[in-house]
């Protein structure tokens, strides 16, 4: 997040804004912005709750944006996007570390048990749709870019080979060497395939094992099942790949969550490992037809870099911890295209398409989504739509029903806790004094959607300055703590 600027350079409405907001009411204005967790685009909201009596029918307002500023209440946007809103994604990243580490070493209703059974952590890839920049590097040694033989040219007259070393920071990384020889349209169709490749390679997670296994898939699913978590990321040539927690589970047909059990002995880690490895290989999604007469059918499958890291207690040589891995994917659920050095936050409309300030790579793919967006074969991949996704449609991080708790069970917690903390030990009570719980009550919220955003720049400054306050405070106090353990 930038910092505030000096007020000194604001521009005199802007101050006339921020003077006018600090005004009457402003207490109570900060206190909301506090409660967002100092969101930068928090949702504006008008409304009421009621409480009706369950027998009379009687009403009584027991709040009303009648008596805020500006009668609105504002409320955290939730985007889990560190470039759109870093305060609400900074929330998201710890409610996904969270759960992601619950399904890891247990907690969050899950028995810590779950620490004992085979986990693994995966990484699937792209295939490759032509030779990019890239950095090869073994600790402090950097490697030749792509070691061709000197002079070798491309079709077009372009160099086949580069011998560069490149900086971490190349912006030239993920480019292609020759953007005429790169098969643009071949990975945004990969891009918009993914989805559907991720959740055949589940299925055939379960052939595959069972083969492995020397059983039928049937008697397999009666016996064990895959959780798994997974979250989306995007290489810097603009293909999309997957990170993946799978754990093997005993398969419980009971809904509560507690009932999660070690699968029968001989099912190890090392099983599984293999088990991915063999459905990764062996998975394909068919492309519908590009063009009506195409005679061959095109196929989306992973690429042959798959990652399989074990996950076990110590993170020993090659193995991760589950905090490592818990870590990893939180952080990455809090992105999207930011790792190809732009944000394309919105959706492209036809006119942008001439403009965009992006690299050339990456205008070209969201090009090349456009105009295969158009076709009518393909209408059902919805390119035109997903083209600032570079293609890829599917949900950034998901994971399957059994593995942990919900993002919207965290977030409920979090709620509940906030509430006792203001409230104490006492009970709630509804309007007419008798305990909440009691049941005798009826809870009616109506609210009306005002808008997104502050009202004006002078506004923002100011949720901006006390955001900037509230984590220096945050940061004095971390210190002191420090300074005052460190003298005991
Ligand atoms: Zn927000
Ligand atoms: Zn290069
Ligand atoms: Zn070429």
């Amino acid at each position: 997040m930038t910092d505030p600027v000096l007020i000194g350079e604001l521009l005199p409405e802007v101050v006339a804004e921020a003077i006018a907001r600090a005004g009457p009411g402003y207490d109570r204005w900060a206190e909301q912005v506090a409660a967002t967790g100092y969101c930068t685009h928090p949702v504006r909201l008008r409304g009421r709750v009621e409480h009706a009596d369950a027998e009379t029918g009687e009403g009584h307002t027991v709040y009303s944006t009648d008596r805020e500023p500006d009668a609105t209440l504002l409320k955290a946007c939730g985007n889990r996007r560190a470039s759109v809103c870093p305060s609400c994604s900074a929330t998201y990243q710890a409610d996904s570390f969270q759960l992601l580490a619950a399904g890891l070493r247990g907690g969050k209703g899950l028995p810590d048990t779950v620490a004992e059974h085979p986990r693994l952590f995966v990484t699937f890839t792209a295939p490759s749709f032509g030779r990019v920049h890239s950095r090869k590097a073994q600790g402090r040694l950097v490697y030749p870019c792509r070691p061709f033989r000197q002079g070798q040219r491309c079709p077009h007259g372009g160099r086949a080979g580069c011998w560069q070393r490149h900086d971490a920071d190349d912006p030239r990384l993920g480019e292609p060497l020759c953007a005429r020889c790169y098969q643009t349209g071949a990975q945004v169709l990969w891009n918009a395939l993914a989805g559907r490749l991720w959740s055949r390679t589940t299925i055939y997670l379960y052939r595959a094992l069972a083969q492995l296994a020397g059983v039928t898939e049937a008697e397999l699913r009666g016996a064990v099942r895959i959780s798994f978590a997974k979250v989306a990321e995007y290489q810097k040539r603009g293909a999309v790949h997957f990170h993946a927690i799978i754990r093997l589970d005993a398969a419980t047909d009971c809904g509560c969550p507690s009932c999660v059990a070690a699968p029968p002995a001989g099912f190890t880690a090392d099983l599984l490992k293999r088990a991915v490895q063999q459905a990764a290989a062996t998975v394909a999604v068919p492309c519908p037809a590009v063009d009506e007469d195409q005679g061959v059918t095109l196929v989306a499958r992973w690429g042959d870099q798959l990652d399989v890291h074990l996950i076990t207690e110590a993170g020993e040589e090659g193995e991760l911890s589950a905090e490592q891995v818990a870590g990893y994917v939180a952080k990455y659920a809090t992105k999207s295209t930011e790792a190809l050095g732009v944000t394309l936050d919105h959706r492209v409309g036809e006119v942008e398409l001439e403009g965009l300030d992006v690299p050339a790579h990456v205008a070209e793919l969201v090009r090349a989504c456009w105009e295969l967006g158009a076709r009518p074969g393909l209408g059902k991949l919805r390119l035109r739509k997903w083209a600032h996704m570079l293609g890829f449609g599917g949900h950034f991080s998901t994971k399957s029903r059994r593995y942990s708790t919900t993002l919207r069970a965290l977030r409920r917690a979090r709620v509940a806790y906030a509430i006792r903390r203001r409230r104490g030990h006492t009970l709630p009570l509804d309007a007419w004094g008798r305990p909440e719980d009691d049941q005798a009550v009826v809870v009616v919220a109506s609210w009306t959607y005002l808008g997104r955003g502050y009202q004006s720049t002078g506004e923002a400054w100011l949720a901006a300055s006390a955001a900037a306050r509230a984590r220096e405070e945050r940061r004095v106090a971390r210190e002191e703590l420090r300074s005052t353990t460190a003298a005991a």
